[in-house]
């Protein structure tokens, strides 16, 4: 078939020219996860490097890590490159008071993850570049992969090219912030955000679900939690399974385990042919959600939020988070509330709770307030 391409466009480091990008002023706007990791590697790279935050104590770690400071607004008006590291719920307001005015003739923004412009809720002029530069890797892991020689993948785009240079910048930007190390995969800012979102939606709910419904039924059944949740968990046999399927695959690591293992793995995995059809139809489904828009024009709603924040605040109050809470203290495990950030929903939000019954009866259990 003329013209089609098979497999992804990949760049490794031998692509990435920082000559290209050494006379530039680069503004990490942001010094979170994302943030302080790549502004640490590009300095390394022996590029020009200032970082835009508001003043509190992220802000005092860029200056103690010997990075010049300024507000985001000050930072992108000195900068030619731009790297927005802000939470991508934040990055459309901040984008509209102290980013969009500063945005000069030949500019290049640069995004770790696509959200906001594949969604249409950044939209920049058209004459600066926007380029996508995304880590497969937490924050600290991009510093480091880089720092212990392992190197990590990055999806990599260019969504506007206005300098006409957009990809030997992109390039050159990628390298520097060490997302060729691995390799440099080139995707869309709409491809990136699908994969990332549905990853989440389509894969982590139901492998969580398949996990925590049997655990359930063996509690049920008289086993003791702890011995329960050490097999399916907590021995950190499963992250043993991960890194081998990560060095020889999903199937070929099938091989390590023993004989029994393997015949039970192999043959009860033909129990769930039928089911998994219809496993596969409810992932249809949340794709073609994500990709026609919907799910970003769900998550943006005001109520959206409102609703999050009784889901969420909820979920460690009943069922299988109150469980695992209690086994692991009595395992000796170090105690996390991840949810501890989340405010209690406000009058004013509990007022709003009539319009959301319906949709949070779906979350059947959640007691009331
Ligand atoms: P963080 O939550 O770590 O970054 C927060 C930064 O934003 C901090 O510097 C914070 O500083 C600043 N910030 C927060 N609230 C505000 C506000 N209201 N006004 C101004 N600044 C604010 O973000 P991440 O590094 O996790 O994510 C950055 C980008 O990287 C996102 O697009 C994300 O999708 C992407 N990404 C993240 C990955 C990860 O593993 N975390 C992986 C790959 C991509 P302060 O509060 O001091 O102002």
């Amino acid at each position: 078939m003329e013209g089609f391409e098979v497999g992804a466009r990949l760049y490794y480091e031998k692509d990435g020219d920082l000559s290209k990008i050494k006379e530039k002023t680069i503004a990490i706007c942001g010094y979170g996860n994302q943030g302080r990791s790549q502004a640490l590697n590009l300095r390394d790279a022996g590029l020009t490097v200032i970082v835009g935050n508001r003043p509190d104590e992220y802000r005092a770690r860029a200056k103690s890590d010997g990075f010049q400071t300024y507000d985001i607004s000050e930072a992108s008006q000195l900068a030619d490159v731009i790297f927005i590291l802000l939470p991508d719920e934040l990055q459309e307001i901040i984008y509209r008071k102290e980013i969009e005015k500063n945005l000069k003739e030949n500019k290049v923004l640069v995004f770790a993850h696509g959200y906001n412009i594949a969604f249409g809720l950044i939209i920049p002029p058209n004459n600066i570049d926007i380029l996508l530069i995304a880590p497969r890797m937490i924050g600290i892991g991009v510093r480091e992969c880089i720092l212990n020689g392992e190197g990590y993948f990055s999806f990599i785009g260019v969504h506007q090219n206005a300098s006409g240079k957009a990809k030997e910048i992109l390039l050159a930007l990628s390298k520097a912030v060490g997302g060729l190390s691995k390799a440099g995969i080139e995707v869309t800012f709409e491809q990136e955000t699908i994969l990332d979102l549905f990853t989440e939606q389509g894969f982590g709910p139901a492998s969580s679900q398949i996990m925590m419904k049997p655990i359930d039924l063996l509690i049920e059944e008289g086993y003791p939690e702890e011995a329960v949740l050490i097999e399916f968990i907590l021995s950190g046999n499963m992250k043993y399974a991960f890194n081998q399927m990560l060095k020889c695959g999903i199937i070929e690591q099938i091989g390590l385990l023993d004989q029994q293992s393997q015949y039970g793995l192999l043959t009860r995995g033909l129990r769930y042919k039928d089911i998994i059809f219809e496993i596969l139809e409810i992932q249809k489904g949340i794709l073609n959600h994500i990709e026609s828009g919907a799910f970003s024009i769900e998550w943006e709603k005001r109520l959206t939020k409102i609703k999050f924040k009784f889901i969420k605040l909820m979920s460690s109050k009943v069922g299988f988070g109150p469980l695992e809470k209690r086994v692991r203290k009595n395992l000796g495990f170090p105690e996390v509330d991840l949810w501890a950030e989340t405010p209690y929903p406000t009058m004013k939000e509990i007022s709003v709770k009539q319009e959301l019954i319906k949709e949070l009866e779906e979350f059947k259990g959640y007691p009331e307030f």
